[in-house]
């Protein structure tokens, strides 16, 4: 698996010294107004029609929106090019003919000539990829699937003056005191440029919205179990989910669905196949909460939201007194110790809020009538020994383990 996440922590990068100097020479000077003229347009135009640009046309177009430094930014695309790993490759004219031979040259696919452009704006440098990332954008609205390069654009308002990028370069052969100076431009980029003998070999910029990330640890939420990384934006969602629904479980509210169900007896609290899904759903809720608070291995219940549990289980969901899911059960039919099969309890579970309340012990009956003088799964919790002790058939106790 390949782990892609969104990301403005700190990127650093290398660069040739000579580059690095003019570079932040070029970003010193201030910042001039930017309206965009028509050939920038005409390149934007192109760039998105053809789908691949020269590299020679984005240095033109650079040219035309970077110019402090006399232009200086053409001169030093190559070895950012380089610095960012941006993938360059052969850009061909059409063949008139199958089997003629064609002159190329060095270009990027559109994709990742924007990619190209948004670093350049993130470190700084005058150029505006907005409209073409837009365009991009809506390109591959309808895909499920995305390159790195383009999750990366699809982020792109996202991340707008919210990197941290920093361009290295070789110190070997540096002399002299160290010194580090910092500078903001007008947009509020900030600028912070180490050197030694006045020459700079580390050029780190922020963006205007650039914040310190926040420290991540992995922690245990204590009610829901969870192990999830703090100040993570995805875990914090993942856990919101998961502890949702344990609370949900744990804390049920008054369902009017139940209430439903119930309001003709306590056997709308039935869940076969012909139960709506939703009451399969909850079953499956409270298995999962049997399985968590014991410590099981598997989720003893094969239906959920969005499937029936099949014919051979039973699930039977407990309506508080306020009309709340209070708690659930599950029997399977089994033939492991009768050849005609018998029905086997398979698991309670109720909300500790509900618990010995008498929710158990009022259905006993009706389910001993339903299920006939039924087994029960063991192990049973102290709770459940104690209960059938009270309220079992005579079968249901001679199984119980005798101290
Ligand atoms: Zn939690």
């Amino acid at each position: 698996m390949l782990d892609l996440q969104l990301s403005t922590d700190l990127m650093n990068y290398k660069l040739p010294h000579d580059t690095l100097i003019r570079l932040s020479g070029v970003l010193s000077e201030p910042r001039r107004s930017t309206t965009p003229g028509p050939s920038v347009l005409a390149f934007e135009t192109a760039l998105l029609a053809e789908g691949v640009c020269t590299l020679t046309a984005i240095r033109r177009h650079l040219a035309q929106t970077e110019k402090r430094g006399f232009s200086a930014i053409e001169e030093l695309i190559d070895d950012l090019i380089n610095a960012f790993e941006v993938c360059v490759q052969g850009i061909y004219p059409r063949p008139e003919y199958l089997g003629d031979e064609v002159d190329g040259e060095m270009g990027l696919t559109a994709v990742d000539a924007v990619w190209f452009l948004v670093l350049l704006e993130a470190i700084g440098l005058e150029v505006d990829p907005s409209r073409l990332a837009d365009s991009l954008i809506a390109q591959i609205e309808d895909r499920t699937l995305l390159t790195s390069t383009e999750f990366d654009i699809l982020h792109y308002r996202h991340t707008l003056g919210k990197r941290r990028i920093r361009l290295n370069t070789d110190t070997a052969q540096l002399v002299g005191q160290h010194s580090l100076h910092k500078h903001k431009d007008s947009i509020g980029n900030r600028y912070t440029v180490c050197s030694r003998g006045d020459l700079p070999y580390s050029l780190e910029i922020s963006g205007r919205k650039y914040r310190e990330p926040k420290p991540r640890e992995a922690v245990t939420c204590d009610l829901c179990g969870m192990l999830y990384v703090t100040n993570h934006p995805g875990d914090a969602r993942r856990h919101k989910a998961t502890h949702d629904r344990v609370v949900r479980r744990l804390n049920p509210k008054p369902s009017t669905r139940l209430q439903k169900r119930v309001a003709s007896g306590v056997a709308g609290e039935l869940v076969d196949p012909d139960a709506p899904l939703w009451m399969h759903g909850e079953v499956y809720e409270r298995a999962a909460a049997f399985r968590k608070e014991f410590g099981y291995d598997v989720i003893q219940w094969p239906g959920g939201s969005s499937t029936c549990a099949p014919s051979d289980w039973r699930g039977h969901l407990f309506a508080g007194p306020g009309g709340e899911i209070a708690g659930a059960c599950a029997f399977m039919h089994t033939t492991s110790r009768k050849a005609e099969g018998e029905w086997s309890l398979q698991w309670i579970w109720i909300a500790p809020s509900f618990r010995r309340k008498g929710l158990l012990e009022s259905r006993w009956t009706d389910l001993l009538q339903r299920y006939g003088d039924f087994d029960l799964e063991k192990p049973l919790s102290a709770a459940m020994v104690a209960f059938l002790w009270k309220h079992g058939s005579e079968a249901q106790r001679a199984s119980l383990p005798v101290f």
